[in-house]
């Protein structure tokens, strides 16, 4: 995909603070963090969402599951971390490279009650 930014990260044409790189995924530091950690785990393939996933995906998001606890820890989260995935438009994608958000350090709750 030309004018994907997460492909040009992937064939290196744009830099990234990389922590993670196999064959098929790809985690590096988000440039705008939210918190002390925030890593983007992306599969190297082009897929835009979870809504265009189907079974043919199935390891592959499997193994991003797996893998997101160990690079947390890695970056020192050995109490918890929050992952976040923003499917599409409605839920907020802005970037249409499917990405697992790695997201820890000192954070709130995601749902207030006050
Ligand atoms: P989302 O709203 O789920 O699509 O999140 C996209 C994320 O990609 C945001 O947190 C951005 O800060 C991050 N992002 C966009 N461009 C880059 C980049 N060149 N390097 C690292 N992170 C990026």
């Amino acid at each position: 995909m030309d004018d994907c930014v997460f492909c040009k990260i992937v064939r290196g044409d744009i830099p990234c603070r990389k922590v993670y790189d196999d064959g098929e995924l790809l985690a590096f530091h988000d440039i705008h963090p939210v918190a002390q950690v925030h890593i983007m785990l992306i599969p190297k393939l082009h897929l835009a969402s979870l809504m265009e996933a189907d079974g043919s995906h199935e390891a592959l998001l499997g193994k991003m599951l797996l893998l997101a606890p160990k690079l947390a820890k890695k970056q020192g989260l050995s109490n918890g971390f929050r992952t976040v995935i923003n499917t599409g438009k409605g839920g907020g994608q802005e970037v249409f490279h499917l990405h697992i958000h790695i997201i820890g350090g000192n954070i709130p709750p995601m749902v207030r009650r006050d």
